[in-house]
């Protein structure tokens, strides 16, 4: 017997008949003997239904009041699972965040778990019932509804799973497991069988929508063995079948030797780019330039300096296409007088490309071939960062899925036929 956690997404939750399926497949693992707790996601496009419905009021809603709305689609979602266990025989009881409590900080529509009890869970675990808690939210010291920003479940699902030191936590979503690439882009993906934490991590921080990033930092932090799986097969295909199936997300490296050197090539089109021409290059500079830039709350990812010639220097950096007009913004008033740079320039219409994998630790070239098929395609590079298993590029963006492709190829990734 084992304690298991499940998370199913919005598309699993979708209908009333594909609860049923879920309420199904939670039954076949409880009569196993497993002991199940599941955290859904609201049904499919809910939770953007709900916040349109704010946005139709006021163009800036107060985000305590987002959440008190946000939250209620997971609500729903752990009722109506409650009801399809019961009607199928099972004793069940679902739970709101705040009645475990899932307790978080204020930070409201992007809110951090603190700490989760697990106590109530654990006793009705042992009275033999099936404990249903809703993703996505929280609640604060203040007793206020918070939401774990858009996702969350992913986050919560995981972060239950590492509190009741559950054995595995098993992410059903709409595709079968994490992917080479997005195989909407290149048919010749491949579904990969483990996916190191390191490299999981940097996946979805570059661009895969596969897991919330939170939700793989906390399985690594607290070492919680999570597999991503698909919630469209049969629901009583056999257990073991599902044991080993989708993407398992493993903390020991050797699993991994047989990998490619490289495991996927990841890509986010919502990327911007921002240059500043001809800054004096004196210490200070860069605190200058990103100092206003984070003090309006604007992520900076990469960033590029060269040396001056002639005293003066480009300074160009990247930020969410989204904060691009607030970014240009808050620097525009202050090129020419607080840092005497000659201007400022910008282009929106840039993506970011990246290869991961840890097999670049012990592998040299990967850089190098990187580069070369994209000059091979007549690619221009515009800006480059790497880590110890990533490298990055800015490119224009007409020419991402080309260069998805190619690179993919190059890595070897592409399917056998
Ligand atoms: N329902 C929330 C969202 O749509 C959380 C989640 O699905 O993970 O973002
Ligand atoms: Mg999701």
């Amino acid at each position: 017997m084992a304690l298991i956690v499940h998370k199913y997404g919005g598309t699993s939750m979708g209908s009333t008949e594909r609860i049923k399926n879920v309420a199904k497949r939670v039954a076949k693992w409880h009569q196993a003997g497993h002991q199940i707790v599941v955290v859904p996601s609201a049904m499919s496009g809910e939770t953007n239904r709900i916040l349109g419905l704010a946005k139709e009021i006021s163009a800036q809603p107060d985000p305590r009041e987002l959440d008190m709305i946000a939250s209620t689609g997971e609500q729903v979602s752990v009722g109506l699972l409650a009801i399809a266990l019961k009607e199928l025989g099972l004793k069940a009881i679902s739970y709101a965040g705040w009645q475990v409590p899932i307790k978080t900080d204020s930070a409201y529509t992007k809110a951090r778990i603190e700490s989760i009890d697990d106590a109530k869970v654990h006793a009705d675990l042992n009275s033999g019932a099936v404990v249903i808690i809703t993703g996505f939210q929280g609640v604060d010291a203040g007793g206020n509804i918070t939401t774990l920003g858009r996702g969350g479940s992913d986050t919560s699902a995981v972060a239950v799973a590492a509190a009741l030191k559950a054995e595995e936590c098993l992410i059903y979503t709409d595709v079968d497991g994490v992917y080479t690439t997005d195989p909407r882009i290149v048919s010749e993906a491949r579904r990969l069988k483990v996916v190191s934490f390191e490299e999981m991590l940097e996946m979805a921080s570059l661009g895969s929508k596969v897991l919330q990033i939170r939700s793989v930092e906390f399985a690594g932090k607290y070492k919680v063995p999570t597999r991503v799986l698909s919630s469209l097969t049969d629901p009583m295909i056999p257990l073991d079948e599902e044991m080993t199936s989708g993407t398992l997300i493993t903390f020991e490296e050797d699993e991994n030797m047989e990998q490619a050197v490289i495991s996927g090539i990841a890509f986010n089109r919502d990327e911007a780019k921002i240059t500043i021409q001809g800054v004096p290059d004196k210490p200070g500079i860069a605190h200058q330039i990103l100092g206003p830039v984070a003090d309006a709350n604007i992520d900076v990812d990469m960033i590029i300096q060269n040396q001056g010639i002639g005293g003066l220097t480009d300074f160009s950096f990247t930020v969410h296409r989204n904060e691009y007009a607030k970014a240009l913004d808050v620097l525009n008033s202050k090129v020419k007088s607080v840092i005497s740079a000659n201007s400022i320039v910008g282009d929106d219409k840039v993506c970011k490309v990246s290869a991961v994998g840890i097999g670049m630790r012990s592998h040299v070239g990967i850089a190098s071939l990187m580069f070369r098929t994209l000059s091979e395609e007549g690619i221009n590079i515009q800006m480059i960062s790497t880590s110890e298993i990533k490298i990055s590029v800015i490119i224009d963006d007409k020419y991402m899925e080309l260069a998805v492709r190619a690179l993919h190829k190059a890595f070897g990734l592409d399917q056998a036929k």
